[in-house]
């Protein structure tokens, strides 16, 4: 593909472009298991600047792939037609920390734990933090509606974009939404870019709402032997009404990976549960963890440790905190892939779900974890294989056909807070034809020209081991 890189260096300066083969290479994958070269990179630093460079890729439809830090982990920013990766994280600015309307104006670019080390000080956070907080980018998590361990209470992305400032495909600059925390004027577009995956348009401000830190936070685990019953734990947790503020689940694969990652010295049971309960009101807390603990109890679960510390907290949550990155220690010789990894179930099928998804592995011969934020129904798994292998590929199809299937014949999602990109796309367009056509009418409404992260979720190839590279040397 022929881009004009002077012009691009004319617009951003020749430090912001980048076509040197090290880089593109650089940015060819994201975290997930595609490859694919991009023509150029380019940096910009002002709104004006995507503006510009909007313009020049609409009028020579070159793709454009909008890229925060590259964690996503379904190929979202993958470009499978190469093009301009519109590489957002100098646009990293907090304008604006408003205490008394309980929000917040970023650019894109910001890191989340960037803009909860500067809400502490106020006594204030951001809640939705996906694991990757450390490097996760607002634009980015805004385009995936990335969720996180504190969702169970207090929502996904979502719930706090008040408003936002878009380039669309065209270059023109809308703002969307509001500064309050509802309205009710006109169609909530700003809701339509949220899990857009950079296929709309491209963030270039956002308007977020804000939390008060609650001055108490207790932290339990409790262990299982049996994964079953550590799920039914979990779905009795939320309908018996508890008021948990993290609910997380980490199965006997998971806990053997992280002992052996990172030394922790965990119990290798069936099943651990993280369960916290916060808020401003010391006994209200201990109620919530006292309830939590019973019915745990009633599952047989045992060992239960609880602490209102910090330092303790943090070091009880430090396994579930580094489970992902540490799946690949599982086993000598397996490559942990994110191919099927964050389903989204029903509160009532987490145990069901949670076992059929160790059976459908164990029957086709790959290793997959169960873990996740169980509490708002998120289930996350990873297919462990040996890469290098043709079969194992062709294994980890199976799994994906038939987990899938299974997901959504109980009234499931095919992903729950990381997005479909690529990887996801077979089993969503299968279970979603109804919607497919509706959403297509709206990018092509924004976007004639196609060039917005082209090729993903409703526009992906149903085959995406022939459409991109795997990042992996296979046989
Ligand atoms: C170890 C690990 C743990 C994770 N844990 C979680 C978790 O707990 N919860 C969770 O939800 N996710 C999780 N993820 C997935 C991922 O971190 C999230 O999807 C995150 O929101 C992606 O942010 P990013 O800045 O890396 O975006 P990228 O991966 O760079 O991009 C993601 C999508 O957003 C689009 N995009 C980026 N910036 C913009 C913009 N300014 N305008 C328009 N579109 C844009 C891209 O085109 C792409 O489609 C995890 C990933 C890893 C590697």
């Amino acid at each position: 593909m022929k881009i004009d890189i002077e012009k691009l260096k004319k617009i951003v300066g020749k430090e912001n472009v980048s076509d040197d083969i090290a880089d593109l290479y650089v940015y060819a994958s994201d975290a997930s298991v595609h490859h694919a070269m991009p023509t150029a990179i380019v940096r910009p630093q002002t709104i004006e600047q995507v503006q510009k460079i909007m313009r020049y890729a609409n009028s020579s439809k070159t793709p454009i792939i909008a890229r925060g830090a590259g964690s996503g982990t379904s190929g979202h920013t993958v470009p499978i037609d190469g093009g301009i990766i519109l590489d957002m994280k100098k646009m990293n600015r907090i304008l604006d920390i408003r205490p008394e309307d309980m929000l917040v104006k970023v650019e894109p670019g910001v890191v989340d734990d960037d803009l909860n080390r500067a809400l502490k000080p106020m006594g204030l956070f951001y809640p939705p933090a996906p694991a990757s907080s450390r490097i996760a980018t607002i634009g980015g998590e805004i385009a995936a509606n990335a969720s996180g361990v504190r969702s169970v209470k207090y929502g996904a992305t979502r719930d706090y974009v008040y408003g936002m400032k878009v380039v669309l495909a065209n270059g023109d600059l809308v703002n969307l939404g509001s500064n309050t925390r509802v309205h009710s004027s006109g169609y909530q577009l700003e809701r339509l870019i949220v899990g857009s995956e950079g296929t709309l348009g491209i963030v270039v401000e956002a308007t977020m709402g804000i939390r008060p830190i609650p001055k108490f936070r207790c932290l339990a685990v409790a262990n299982f032997d049996k994964l079953e019953d550590a799920g039914n734990a979990i779905s009795d947790i939320i309908s018996s009404g508890c008021e948990p503020s993290m609910l997380e689940l980490m199965d006997k694969i998971g806990i053997v990976a992280v002992n052996k990652a990172m030394n922790l010295g965990l119990k290798e049971v069936g099943a651990i549960i993280l369960f916290e309960a916060d808020g401003n009101v010391k006994e209200a807390v201990d109620f919530e963890i006292e309830k939590m603990k019973k019915i745990c109890k009633k599952y047989n679960g045992k060992d239960i440790k609880k602490s209102y510390d910090l330092a303790e907290r943090t070091k009880l949550f430090s396994g579930r905190k580094k489970l992902f990155a540490s799946l690949s220690r599982y086993k000598e010789g397996i490559i942990c892939t994110d191919l099927a990894d964050d389903m989204g179930v029903p509160n009532s099928k987490i145990a069901e779900a949670a076992e059929k998804i160790h059976e459908i592995a164990e029957r086709n011969n790959v290793i997959m974890a169960v873990y996740g934020h169980c509490g708002s129904g998120v289930i996350h798994t990873k297919i462990m294989l040996d890469s290098k292998k043709k079969s194992q590929w062709e294994d980890a199809e199976k799994v994906i056909d038939e987990l899938y299937d299974y997901i959504h014949s109980v009234g499931g999602v095919t992903s729950a807070e990381h997005g479909i990109g690529l990887s996801k796309a077979p089993p969503w367009k299968k279970a979603r034809s109804d919607i497919i056509p509706v959403m297509r009418k709206v990018k092509r409404a924004l976007d004639p020209n196609n060039i917005l992260n082209p090729h993903k979720i409703m526009d992906a190839p149903d085959n995406w081991v022939q459409a991109t590279n795997l990042r992996y040397k296979v046989g």
